[in-house]
Protein backbone atom coordinates (compact mmCIF):
# COMPACT_ATOMS: atom_id res chain seq x y z
CA UNK A 1 0.00 0.00 0.00
CA UNK A 2 2.84 2.38 -0.61
CA UNK A 3 2.39 4.93 -2.47
CA UNK A 4 5.48 6.43 -3.43
CA UNK A 5 5.92 9.94 -2.51
CA UNK A 6 8.78 11.09 -3.60
CA UNK A 7 9.51 8.14 -6.15
CA UNK A 8 6.70 8.52 -8.49
CA UNK A 9 7.65 10.52 -11.71
CA UNK A 10 6.56 14.53 -11.70
CA UNK A 11 3.56 14.19 -13.13
CA UNK A 12 2.30 11.60 -11.06
CA UNK A 13 2.85 13.72 -7.84
CA UNK A 14 -0.24 15.82 -8.47
CA UNK A 15 -0.58 17.30 -5.14
CA UNK A 16 -4.07 18.97 -5.32
CA UNK A 17 -4.35 20.46 -2.15
CA UNK A 18 -6.13 23.64 -2.66
CA UNK A 19 -4.30 26.18 -1.49
CA UNK A 20 -6.18 26.52 1.08
CA UNK A 21 -4.69 29.52 3.05
CA UNK A 22 -2.85 31.01 0.09
CA UNK A 23 -4.84 34.21 0.57
CA UNK A 24 -6.35 35.61 3.21
CA UNK A 25 -9.95 34.08 4.07
CA UNK A 26 -12.62 36.55 3.53
CA UNK A 27 -13.83 36.27 7.01
CA UNK A 28 -10.74 38.37 7.78
CA UNK A 29 -7.94 37.65 9.67
CA UNK A 30 -7.74 34.35 11.87
CA UNK A 31 -8.74 31.54 9.42
CA UNK A 32 -6.28 28.90 10.31
CA UNK A 33 -5.47 25.46 10.29
CA UNK A 34 -2.74 23.32 11.23
CA UNK A 35 -2.19 19.97 10.06
CA UNK A 36 -0.85 17.74 11.62
CA UNK A 37 -0.37 13.93 11.35
CA UNK A 38 -1.59 12.26 14.39
CA UNK A 39 0.71 9.20 14.04
CA UNK A 40 -0.73 6.11 13.43
CA UNK A 41 -4.52 7.35 13.54
CA UNK A 42 -6.07 4.75 12.74
CA UNK A 43 -8.73 6.17 9.87
CA UNK A 44 -12.73 5.54 9.37
CA UNK A 45 -12.81 4.26 6.07
CA UNK A 46 -15.97 2.88 3.86
CA UNK A 47 -15.14 -0.55 4.00
CA UNK A 48 -12.39 -3.49 4.82
CA UNK A 49 -9.05 -2.46 4.55
CA UNK A 50 -6.67 -3.51 1.40
CA UNK A 51 -9.01 -4.71 -1.13
CA UNK A 52 -7.15 -4.48 -4.46
CA UNK A 53 -8.86 -2.92 -7.05
CA UNK A 54 -9.04 -2.59 -10.73
CA UNK A 55 -7.38 0.00 -12.33
CA UNK A 56 -8.83 2.65 -14.60
CA UNK A 57 -5.49 1.97 -16.69
CA UNK A 58 -2.44 2.79 -16.81
CA UNK A 59 0.60 1.56 -15.32
CA UNK A 60 0.87 1.96 -11.49
CA UNK A 61 4.41 3.72 -11.08
CA UNK A 62 5.37 2.13 -8.40
CA UNK A 63 2.44 1.99 -6.31
CA UNK A 64 0.91 -1.03 -4.81
CA UNK A 65 -2.56 -1.83 -6.14
CA UNK A 66 -5.17 -0.38 -4.50
CA UNK A 67 -3.14 2.72 -3.44
CA UNK A 68 -2.41 3.68 -6.68
CA UNK A 69 -3.89 7.10 -6.24
CA UNK A 70 -4.21 8.75 -2.91
CA UNK A 71 -6.38 11.30 -2.07
CA UNK A 72 -6.17 13.41 1.16
CA UNK A 73 -8.68 15.35 2.51
CA UNK A 74 -7.38 18.71 4.92
CA UNK A 75 -10.26 21.10 6.35
CA UNK A 76 -8.19 24.47 7.68
CA UNK A 77 -8.69 26.65 10.27
CA UNK A 78 -10.82 24.68 12.97
CA UNK A 79 -13.67 26.17 12.06
CA UNK A 80 -17.41 24.97 13.51
CA UNK A 81 -18.47 24.45 9.56
CA UNK A 82 -16.28 21.52 9.96
CA UNK A 83 -18.51 19.48 12.23
CA UNK A 84 -20.83 19.12 8.97
CA UNK A 85 -17.47 17.76 6.86
CA UNK A 86 -17.03 15.25 10.00
CA UNK A 87 -20.81 13.76 9.67
CA UNK A 88 -20.17 13.20 6.26
CA UNK A 89 -16.59 11.88 6.58
CA UNK A 90 -18.28 9.21 8.71
CA UNK A 91 -21.33 8.34 6.73
CA UNK A 92 -18.67 8.10 3.95
CA UNK A 93 -15.95 6.00 6.14
CA UNK A 94 -13.30 8.46 4.88
CA UNK A 95 -10.76 10.12 7.08
CA UNK A 96 -9.31 13.42 6.74
CA UNK A 97 -6.86 15.79 8.43
CA UNK A 98 -7.80 19.21 9.82
CA UNK A 99 -5.29 21.76 10.42
CA UNK A 100 -6.04 23.80 13.53
CA UNK A 101 -4.69 27.07 15.12
CA UNK A 102 -4.71 26.02 18.99
CA UNK A 103 -4.84 29.46 20.56
CA UNK A 104 -8.30 29.82 18.32
CA UNK A 105 -10.34 27.10 19.57
CA UNK A 106 -13.55 27.73 21.25
CA UNK A 107 -13.70 31.21 19.85
CA UNK A 108 -16.84 32.34 17.99
CA UNK A 109 -17.71 29.89 14.72
CA UNK A 110 -14.20 27.81 15.85
CA UNK A 111 -14.02 24.17 17.22
CA UNK A 112 -14.04 23.85 20.88
CA UNK A 113 -11.26 21.80 21.96
CA UNK A 114 -13.52 18.95 22.87
CA UNK A 115 -14.70 19.33 19.32
CA UNK A 116 -10.75 18.75 18.47
CA UNK A 117 -10.50 15.55 20.82
CA UNK A 118 -13.91 13.88 19.01
CA UNK A 119 -12.08 14.10 15.56
CA UNK A 120 -9.36 12.60 16.81
CA UNK A 121 -11.26 9.99 18.18
CA UNK A 122 -12.86 9.49 15.12
CA UNK A 123 -9.63 8.46 13.40
CA UNK A 124 -9.17 11.77 11.75
CA UNK A 125 -5.39 13.49 12.11
CA UNK A 126 -5.30 16.96 13.29
CA UNK A 127 -2.44 19.09 12.44
CA UNK A 128 -0.52 21.81 13.48
CA UNK A 129 -1.24 25.38 11.99
CA UNK A 130 -0.14 28.16 13.97
CA UNK A 131 -1.11 29.08 17.64
CA UNK A 132 -2.31 32.31 15.81
CA UNK A 133 -2.41 31.69 12.13
CA UNK A 134 0.32 33.74 11.86
CA UNK A 135 2.32 34.46 8.48
CA UNK A 136 5.20 32.76 9.17
CA UNK A 137 7.47 34.61 6.60
CA UNK A 138 6.87 38.19 8.52
CA UNK A 139 8.01 36.85 11.92
CA UNK A 140 11.22 36.57 13.44
CA UNK A 141 12.75 32.86 13.67
CA UNK A 142 12.30 32.87 17.58
CA UNK A 143 8.49 33.94 16.85
CA UNK A 144 8.06 31.66 14.13
CA UNK A 145 9.45 28.64 16.88
CA UNK A 146 6.60 30.00 19.40
CA UNK A 147 4.03 29.66 16.73
CA UNK A 148 4.87 26.19 15.93
CA UNK A 149 6.32 24.37 18.79
CA UNK A 150 3.51 26.34 21.22
CA UNK A 151 0.88 25.49 18.80
CA UNK A 152 1.94 22.02 17.99
CA UNK A 153 2.75 21.25 22.17
CA UNK A 154 -0.99 22.58 22.61
CA UNK A 155 -2.77 19.84 20.36
CA UNK A 156 -1.02 17.29 21.27
CA UNK A 157 -2.94 17.93 24.65
CA UNK A 158 -5.73 17.08 22.87
CA UNK A 159 -4.93 14.36 20.13
CA UNK A 160 -1.97 12.46 19.51
CA UNK A 161 0.66 14.50 18.91
CA UNK A 162 0.95 15.91 15.44
CA UNK A 163 3.34 15.25 13.08
CA UNK A 164 2.19 17.45 10.26
CA UNK A 165 2.03 21.26 9.57
CA UNK A 166 -0.06 23.60 7.45
CA UNK A 167 1.73 26.92 6.54
CA UNK A 168 -0.86 29.62 7.25
CA UNK A 169 -1.68 31.25 3.79
CA UNK A 170 1.14 28.94 2.48
CA UNK A 171 3.68 31.57 3.50
CA UNK A 172 7.39 30.32 5.16
CA UNK A 173 10.76 31.43 5.04
CA UNK A 174 14.30 29.90 4.50
CA UNK A 175 13.92 29.38 8.47
CA UNK A 176 10.69 27.75 8.85
CA UNK A 177 11.22 24.15 7.52
CA UNK A 178 13.76 23.43 9.77
CA UNK A 179 12.06 25.04 12.65
CA UNK A 180 9.15 23.33 12.21
CA UNK A 181 11.41 20.19 11.96
CA UNK A 182 12.71 20.88 15.15
CA UNK A 183 9.73 21.34 16.73
CA UNK A 184 8.42 17.89 16.05
CA UNK A 185 6.82 17.62 12.24
CA UNK A 186 7.62 15.45 9.77
CA UNK A 187 6.52 16.88 6.77
CA UNK A 188 4.30 20.55 6.09
CA UNK A 189 1.87 21.63 3.57
CA UNK A 190 2.80 24.92 1.61
CA UNK A 191 0.32 25.64 -0.87
CA UNK A 192 -0.07 27.42 -4.37
CA UNK A 193 0.31 27.47 -8.06
CA UNK A 194 -1.21 23.73 -9.49
CA UNK A 195 -3.62 22.75 -11.76
CA UNK A 196 -4.59 19.35 -12.88
CA UNK A 197 -3.08 19.70 -16.27
CA UNK A 198 0.57 20.96 -14.58
CA UNK A 199 1.31 18.69 -11.65
CA UNK A 200 4.67 19.09 -9.86
CA UNK A 201 6.65 17.47 -7.69
CA UNK A 202 7.19 18.14 -4.24
CA UNK A 203 10.06 19.79 -3.73
CA UNK A 204 10.49 18.36 -0.34
CA UNK A 205 8.21 17.41 2.81
CA UNK A 206 8.50 20.33 4.13
CA UNK A 207 6.96 22.38 1.07
CA UNK A 208 3.85 19.90 -0.59
CA UNK A 209 2.73 22.47 -3.11
CA UNK A 210 -1.60 22.21 -3.77
CA UNK A 211 -3.61 23.28 -6.19
CA UNK A 212 -6.01 26.63 -5.38
CA UNK A 213 -8.58 26.49 -2.57
CA UNK A 214 -11.64 25.17 -2.49
CA UNK A 215 -13.92 28.08 -3.10
CA UNK A 216 -17.47 28.91 -2.71
CA UNK A 217 -17.69 28.35 -6.62
CA UNK A 218 -15.73 25.40 -6.75
CA UNK A 219 -18.00 22.62 -8.58
CA UNK A 220 -18.26 18.71 -7.49
CA UNK A 221 -17.61 18.13 -11.13
CA UNK A 222 -14.03 20.10 -10.76
CA UNK A 223 -13.18 18.60 -7.49
CA UNK A 224 -14.28 15.09 -9.15
CA UNK A 225 -11.62 16.68 -12.46
CA UNK A 226 -8.79 16.89 -9.50
CA UNK A 227 -8.89 13.01 -8.68
CA UNK A 228 -9.55 12.32 -12.67
CA UNK A 229 -6.33 13.67 -13.21
CA UNK A 230 -4.54 11.99 -10.66
CA UNK A 231 -5.69 8.48 -11.46
CA UNK A 232 -4.39 9.04 -15.11
CA UNK A 233 -0.77 8.37 -13.33
CA UNK A 234 -1.10 7.85 -9.68
CA UNK A 235 -0.08 9.86 -6.99
CA UNK A 236 -1.06 11.74 -4.32
CA UNK A 237 -4.01 14.69 -4.34
CA UNK A 238 -4.48 16.59 -1.40
CA UNK A 239 -7.74 18.82 -1.44
CA UNK A 240 -8.06 21.69 0.83
CA UNK A 241 -11.60 23.16 2.68
CA UNK A 242 -12.03 25.87 4.18
CA UNK A 243 -15.57 26.37 6.15
CA UNK A 244 -18.66 24.02 5.13
CA UNK A 245 -21.90 26.03 4.95
CA UNK A 246 -23.79 27.63 2.32
CA UNK A 247 -23.10 30.99 0.90
CA UNK A 248 -21.34 31.81 3.90
CA UNK A 249 -17.86 33.61 2.28
CA UNK A 250 -15.54 33.01 -0.38
CA UNK A 251 -13.67 30.01 1.42
CA UNK A 252 -16.62 27.40 1.61
CA UNK A 253 -18.11 24.40 0.06
CA UNK A 254 -21.68 24.28 0.27
CA UNK A 255 -22.82 20.89 2.28
CA UNK A 256 -24.39 19.40 -0.92
CA UNK A 257 -21.25 19.81 -2.98
CA UNK A 258 -18.89 18.35 -0.57
CA UNK A 259 -21.38 15.40 0.51
CA UNK A 260 -21.69 14.72 -3.70
CA UNK A 261 -18.27 14.83 -3.67
CA UNK A 262 -17.77 12.88 -0.73
CA UNK A 263 -19.52 10.12 -2.19
CA UNK A 264 -18.66 9.79 -5.67
CA UNK A 265 -14.88 9.91 -3.65
CA UNK A 266 -15.80 6.71 -1.81
CA UNK A 267 -16.68 4.60 -4.55
CA UNK A 268 -13.44 4.96 -6.38
CA UNK A 269 -12.07 2.31 -4.44
CA UNK A 270 -11.95 -0.19 -7.59
CA UNK A 271 -9.91 2.36 -9.59
CA UNK A 272 -7.44 2.07 -7.11
CA UNK A 273 -7.91 4.97 -5.24
CA UNK A 274 -7.95 5.44 -1.57
CA UNK A 275 -8.55 8.04 0.85
CA UNK A 276 -5.49 8.88 3.30
CA UNK A 277 -4.77 11.22 6.29
CA UNK A 278 -2.21 13.71 4.82
CA UNK A 279 0.33 11.73 8.06
CA UNK A 280 -0.62 8.58 6.24
CA UNK A 281 0.40 9.66 2.89
CA UNK A 282 3.76 11.04 3.94
CA UNK A 283 4.68 7.61 5.83
CA UNK A 284 3.67 5.68 2.71
CA UNK A 285 5.96 7.56 0.57
CA UNK A 286 8.86 7.44 2.89
ZN1 LIG B 1 -5.42 28.69 7.45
Amino acid sequence: MAVQWRRLPAAALLLAAALSCASPPAEGEGVTSPRAGGAGVASPRAGGEGVASPRAGGAGAGASPGDRTVVVLTFDDGLAGQLTAAAMLRRHGLPATFFVSSAKLGLPGRLTRAQVRALAADGHEIGGHTLSHARLDTLTPARQRTEICADRRALAGLAPAPVTLAYPYGRADAATARLARECGYVAARGSGGLTPAAPRAATGLFDVPTMPAVVETTTAAALRSYVTAAERHGGVVTLVFHDVCSSCGEYSVAPDVLDDFLGWLAARRPYGTRVRTFAEAVRAGR
